[in-house]
């Protein structure tokens, strides 16, 4: 009703300003009522699941709104479409236009996804948007995913999560032996590797696991997320900091076909929209997150810790084997690897003086 109102007030201006402009604005609303586009986005969360899920809410609502409606996308939960881990799939052969979620889940299909969501010891969000944007990471990853006619995008990021939820405490690697861990990904393989008995557990089951004692520690994301999980009711310790999964970047995923179809200021706002999202949602978990904590220690008096610096020593080199193993896998692994790796080793120069120096500085 708005734009009509206002193509209205405009003809009739474009009238009193003579017929040039009128003839520009009468061509106007067939642009205007082009077709409009239906997607479908399959997510790997729970419909609405804070943080991750609402994540994927905003780039539909934003790029539906973006559009003026011309693409409207409804966003569909895990299991409402298709189950979690056929997310990617589904995208692949079209049978939804978009999905959201993480490129570790889809290793068995390509194993250097991991390097686009969450190495150990690897970059934090800031970092990793840099190498994404600027320092060739995105072309890696648009090329990795092309034979699946799949289009990847970086649409949100959790930040530096938390270590876990411990039910004993952490002095020495020896503490962690026989430990029995809820961690998933490439964190799981090198806390294995540290002695200790990594566990797979979806979301839902965390809670019951770590309370009946079947599971002696957990990771899940951080603050925001645990405290609404409610695992400080079912652990003592929270340990910091999350040395596996130092800035996780969720994914949009576009099918090619789909993409290659919409007009050039479609793809422009779905490509911005994932931009959009993934900035917004670093600044609502950094948000939450430092919100959340406060609760948990002032109110749940939770005992914070910090994981030693010999084990965390320990881990990062057990690490270093893990992803290596990664990257010869195969060959786009191999490149990534070395580009990730140059990069991070750049940066890490650089925010020694940058932020590094700084956050110290302001703790002097
Ligand atoms: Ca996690």
């Amino acid at each position: 009703m708005k734009r009509r109102e206002f193509i209205k007030k405009s003809s009739a201006g474009g009238l009193l300003a003579g017929g040039v402009t009128t003839g520009l604005i009468s061509a106007a609303p067939a642009v205007h009522a082009g077709t409009k586009i239906k997607w479908k986005m399959v997510t790997t969360w729970p419909k609405n699941f804070p943080g991750l899920g609402t994540g994927a809410n905003n780039l539909a609502r934003l790029i539906t709104e973006m559009s003026g409606g011309r693409l409207r996308v409804k966003v569909y939960g895990a299991k409402e479409l298709v189950p979690a881990f056929e997310v990617f799939d589904a995208v692949s052969r079209g049978a939804a236009q978009m999905g959201h979620g993480a490129a570790y889940y889809w290793k068995g299909k390509a194993p250097a996804g991991q390097f686009f969501a969450a190495v150990p010891f690897g970059m934090n969000a800031q970092e990793m948007n840099a190498w994404l944007y600027y320092g060739g990471g995105e072309k890696l990853w648009r090329d990795l995913y092309q034979r699946f006619n799949v289009i990847p995008a970086a649409a949100g990021n959790t930040g530096v999560q938390m270590g876990g939820w411990f039910n004993r405490e952490i002095n020495s690697v020896a503490d962690l032996k026989g430990l029995k861990m809820r961690i998933p990904g490439l964190g799981a393989e090198v806390l294995k590797r540290a002695g200790g008995t990594p566990v797979s557990l979806p979301g839902g089951e965390i809670y019951t696991s770590l309370q009946s004692g079947a599971i002696d520690a957990t990771e899940w994301v951080g603050p925001y997320n645990d405290l609404a999980f409610g695992l400080y009711k079912a652990a003592k310790y929270y340990y910091y900091p999350g040395w596996h999964e130092p800035g996780s970047v969720l994914e949009a995923l576009v099918n090619k076909k789909a993409y290659e179809e919409l007009p050039k200021d479609l793809q422009s706002i779905v490509m911005n929209a994932c931009k959009i999202v993934n900035t917004d949602m670093l600044a609502e978990y950094t948000a939450r997150n430092n919100a959340a904590l406060h609760t948990l220690i002032s109110k749940h008096k939770v005992k914070l810790r910090p994981f030693p610096d010999d084990v965390l020593k320990k881990l990062a080199q057990l690490s270093d084997e893990v992803v290596k193993e990664v990257a010869a896998k195969d060959k786009h692994a191999q490149k990534t690897y070395r580009s990730f790796m140059a990069f991070r080793e750049q940066v890490m120069a650089w925010h020694k003086v940058s932020e590094q120096a700084f956050l110290r500085a302001r703790e002097l």
